[in-house]
């Protein structure tokens, strides 16, 4: 069996029942993503394939916002409802372009960093008001930490934001590009093409690939926390595949959202002279397998380890050294920009508020909609059983006895 035919096709919300942990809440759940790592490397390329390969019909993407002007690290969310077979997922992806731009990047991670601390600070504070309801909660789930293809190891930058990020999230190491790996993947590429005829199906074995056990080895080395999913389970099939996912770490991925035909197929990929680096053949990236772990099989372990874990100690740690109501103090503040920094929060703050507000708003359209159908129906359905009436009526009258259904 080829390796893509183990993992079932199609993104599937609805095969979240499978997952070891249920999802259960009707409400549905809401699981925000965060892609990081340096400029360039196609973090904005991904989440734009992942919307539209990874993801079947998004409701509605929602909002895409800048907020920072100055050259500095960004936040860009963008929001997606999903529904398959009556669950639901209120997807936001936060993109933060703009990191590691600079001459000095030593403190570039810096504002996302706080911007993580910020979601567990803004959370804390909701939850300790009298009223809870329509608490914005835009703590991150998942950090997909994207690496630079250099065929090398870690740059210092690398280690220390993902050293920050995975003691605050979920931190998942992603091989940004994966097609561009050195000249001796790309010519094992050629020679696989060559080895299955005209089919052009291509061959890297990314999980064998040195620069990935190096990255492996650092990140053990250096004491980086990286999330690591539930492998066990019932049912042996799940098994196989968690640990399928799992040996795929750092996930090698290639981004692309352009449509190409390759025979009678069209797909996602790459087009080159040698043939197409395809974003969903398993045989050439990881992004399948990423896409599965992050919104099928993982996401409500994924959500789960964030309360439980991670936010759980952000709040104890606060609860230790801080008194009750008082004001977190900024560890990264750089008095220069003290008050710039303050404005910028504010009104990132602001437009996030905005923002959800707006999503809420799309939201009860969509209920009040669904509720006009429904009424729609039960008359239309009232209609039809007076209809009934009238002509059951009609046949006794003629026929003397009741009619023959
Ligand atoms: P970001 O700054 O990290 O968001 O990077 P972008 O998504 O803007 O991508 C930067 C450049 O890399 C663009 O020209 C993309 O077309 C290209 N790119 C993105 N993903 C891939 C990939 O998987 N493989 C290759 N070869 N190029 C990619």
């Amino acid at each position: 069996m080829s390796p893509s035919a183990l993992l079932p096709d199609g993104v599937g919300i609805a095969h979240l029942p499978n997952q070891r942990h249920k999802i259960v809440s009707k409400r549905g759940a809401k699981f925000t993503l965060m892609v990081c790592g340096e400029s360039g490397c196609g973090k904005s390329t991904y989440v734009n394939t992942l919307f539209t390969s990874g993801i079947k019909d998004p409701k509605k993407l929602h909002l895409r916002h800048t907020k920072q002007t100055e050259k500095t690290v960004e936040i860009e969310i963008t929001k997606a409802e999903l529904e398959e077979k009556n669950f639901k997922v209120k997807l936001t992806v936060i993109d933060t372009p703009g990191f590691g731009d600079y001459v000095n990047n030593r403190d570039s991670w810096m504002p996302i960093v706080e911007f993580l601390d910020d979601q567990h600070e803004s959370f804390m504070g909701q939850e300790q008001q009298p009223t809870r309801a329509g608490i914005i909660d835009l703590r991150v789930h998942a950090c997909l930490y994207f690496i630079r293809p250099n065929g090398h190891t870690l740059k210092p930058l690398d280690i220390e934001v993902m050293k920050q990020i995975g003691s605050r999230v979920n931190l998942i190491p992603v091989i940004a590009k994966a097609d561009t790996l050195t000249p001796q993947d790309l010519a094992k590429f050629k020679r696989n093409v060559s080895r299955k005829g005209g089919e052009r199906a291509l061959l890297i074995c990314l999980t064998h690939h040195p620069s990935i056990t190096q990255i492996l080895d650092v990140i053990h080395a250096q004491g980086i926390q990286i999330y690591s999913c539930p492998i066990e389970s019932d049912d042996e099939e799940v098994t196989s595949t968690n640990q399928r996912i799992m040996d795929a770490m750092p996930f090698a991925v290639i981004g692309s959202t352009e449509d190409i035909t390759i025979g009678d197929r069209t797909v996602k990929g790459r087009q080159y002279s040698w043939g197409v680096a395809e974003v969903e053949n398993e045989d050439h990236c990881d992004f399948k397998k990423l896409r599965t772990l992050l919104i099928r099989s993982h996401m409500h372990d994924l959500i789960s380890t964030t309360e439980e874990t991670h936010y759980e100690s952000y709040r104890q740690t606060q609860m230790e050294t801080r008194k009750f109501g008082e004001q977190k103090p900024k560890k990264y503040e750089n008095p220069k920009f003290k008050e710039k920094e303050e404005q910028l929060r504010l009104a990132f703050t602001e437009q996030v508020k905005k923002e959800e507000n707006r999503f809420r708003q799309w939201e009860a359209q969509l209920v009040s909609e669904r509720d006009r159908l429904n009424k729609d129906l039960e008359a239309q359905h009232a209609q039809i059983k007076a209809m009934e009436g009238e002509l059951e009526q009609m046949y006794q009258m003629h026929h003397r006895g009741p009619m023959r259904r």
